[in-house]
């Protein structure tokens, strides 16, 4: 595990399922459907039980760079933020600015929920395919500049399915601390 403390929260980098955490909200990879997935959306659903699509099934959708909370069923947490990252397009489609966006907004939701914990996977690096060291800097570079502007929710852990994305994290970490020093 790594932790940085960072404006007024901190960042901590898991390796490990995130449907074995314990936070106020849990963020999954979401499709723009909100129809449940493979990866780490599958994982979510089976994990917390077919409540969660049910309540995804009456919001019916949300936008590429959006999230939306709904109940976290089964799991240890108060929500489910649905957050929608871009398909990997080659990197002139707006894809960083999306990809910030979807982090940005599920500190938003959580922070309008009244929550202080949340933890990420690592979006829209799986079936998505957006290359992994440039989505670790986007995905830390929002999350740290949320910290620096924003009072909650202070605490941000990314929950690092494999030992590649788990060090590709751990290498940006450093990087954007140095940068910050
Ligand atoms: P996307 O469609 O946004 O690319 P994926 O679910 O395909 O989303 O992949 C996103 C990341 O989530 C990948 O690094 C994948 O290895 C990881 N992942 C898959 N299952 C889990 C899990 N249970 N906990 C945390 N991360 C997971």
């Amino acid at each position: 595990m790594t932790q940085r403390t960072w404006g007024h929260g901190a960042i901590r980098l898991l390796r490990g399922n995130i449907t074995e955490i314990r936070a106020d909200a849990l963020v999954t990879a979401a499709n723009d459907g909100l129809r449940g997935g493979g990866g780490v959306d599958g994982a979510i659903h089976r994990a917390g039980g077919p409540e969660i699509l049910e309540a995804c099934r009456r919001i019916g959708g949300c936008p590429t760079g959006q999230a939306v909370a709904t109940t976290a069923g089964e799991l240890d947490a108060r929500w489910i933020i649905h957050a929608v990252g871009p398909i990997w397009q080659g990197g002139n489609r707006g894809e960083a600015e999306l990809l910030a966006s979807a982090y940005r907004q599920s500190l938003r939701v959580l922070a309008d929920l009244g929550g202080s914990s949340i933890a990420f996977p690592s979006i829209s690096t799986g079936v998505y395919g957006y290359p992994l060291e440039a989505a670790a800097t986007v995905a830390l570079g929002a999350v740290a500049r949320h910290l620096e502007l924003e009072t909650q929710p202070s605490d941000v852990t990314f929950v690092l399915f494999d030992a590649r994305t788990f060090d590709t994290y751990t290498r940006a970490l450093e990087t954007l601390s140095a940068s910050g020093d």
